[in-house]
């Protein structure tokens, strides 16, 4: 807020004051207009309990107009976790780390309270990979080729995003994949597939052991409230911004990195979420997808004899079925 708009803030609280009596006699439209002065000249708003630096965690930021949203992310132990898991390559954990990251930022902009799936189908060294992620901020990847290495990992070929609408469906949109990063293939995605026009940073390190030592980022986003003055501003801040800046142990919401995005803007810190690596695969999940085949599979299987073993190609946990399990199957009418 500038200096000259402080006099508004102390007659406004000092009006309210003295009307407070009066405010049952004011009209619905006087009401209202009061409430929204009220919430344009409070203090900004920043959450407390900032959760450590160990723990992963996303939070979003808006304009008291809602012109401008900055939404941070710290996915550092999720993709920790999964890419140890997947047995990845320093290269490849890196991509996965990236994709991770990006892809709860994706959630965050289109489909806060629902599940978004990230997948490709490409030609690269990597081959195809897929990122769930779920309204409860768990999130899961896998991809083919978890050793490969060098450069152009992810290839030509589609990249998938689906929006998993509970009980309403399933919304899909595709875009081409020409050698994009992981942050201009998400920026591009949403600026071709929903017109969100966004600028979103990735800022991953993974050592040479390819264990992730980081993975944080934020995606600012121009709002259709927002003006061409909103968007300089955005512009002028991400041409200012410092390297080095980010989330760190002494400031693990990355608030010094949140307020160069929106310097010069009134913002409040509006909302957080806890996320973290998570695989919903059971013993129960397995038998479901299996009954799912067609029986001459089923009756392959069956034929064999031996207990069905199975790899969930997210979490790596083996899973062991029962031939009896198997016949149980065969015995269902289908
Ligand atoms: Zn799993």
């Amino acid at each position: 807020m500038s200096a000259s708009e402080q006099p508004n803030v102390a007659r406004e609280t000092a009006t309210t004051t003295a009307n407070a009596a009066s405010d049952a006699k004011l009209s619905a439209v006087e009401r209202y207009k009061r409430a929204k002065e009220a919430r344009r000249t409070a203090p900004p708003q920043r959450l407390g309990d900032v959760p450590a630096f160990d723990t992963d965690t996303l939070w979003r930021g808006l304009t008291r107009e809602g012109e401008v949203r900055v939404l941070l992310v710290r996915a550092t132990h999720s993709a920790a976790e999964s890419t140890q898991k997947l047995g990845c390559s320093a290269d490849t954990a890196r991509m996965i780390a990236e994709l991770m990251t990006g892809a709860q930022l994706l959630r965050a902009c289109l489909n806060p309270d629902e599940q978004v799936q990230l997948s490709a189908s490409n030609d690269g060294a990597a081959g195809n990979f897929v990122v769930d992620v779920w309204a409860e901020g768990h999130m899961r990847a896998t991809v083919r080729e978890p050793g490969a290495t060098g450069e152009g990992l992810i290839g030509q070929g589609t990249a998938q995003i689906a929006r998993i609408l509970r009980g309403r469906g399933t919304y899909r949109s595709a875009i081409g994949l020409g050698g994009d990063d992981v942050e201009t293939l998400l920026m591009r995605y949403l600026l071709e597939s929903e017109q969100i026009l966004s600028y979103i940073k990735l800022d991953v390190a993974v050592d040479d052991s390819g264990a992730v030592h980081h993975a944080h980022g934020f995606l600012i986003q121009l709002m259709p409230e927002g003006t061409r003055e909103h968007l300089a501003r955005i512009v002028a801040n991400l041409e200012d911004l410092p390297s080095g800046v980010g989330m760190s142990a002494d400031d693990p919401d990355g608030m010094a990195w949140a307020s160069q995005l929106m310097n010069g803007l009134y913002w409040d810190q509006a909302a957080r979420q806890d996320v973290g690596f998570l695989c919903p695969c059971s013993p129960e999940r397995v038998v479901a997808l299996l009954s799912t085949l067609p029986r001459a599979d089923i009756e392959e299987l069956a034929a064999d004899g031996s207990p069905l073993e199975t790899t969930c190609d997210y979490c790596r946990v083996t899973y062991t079925v029962p031939q009896s399990q198997v016949q149980a199957l065969l015995e269902v009418p289908s």
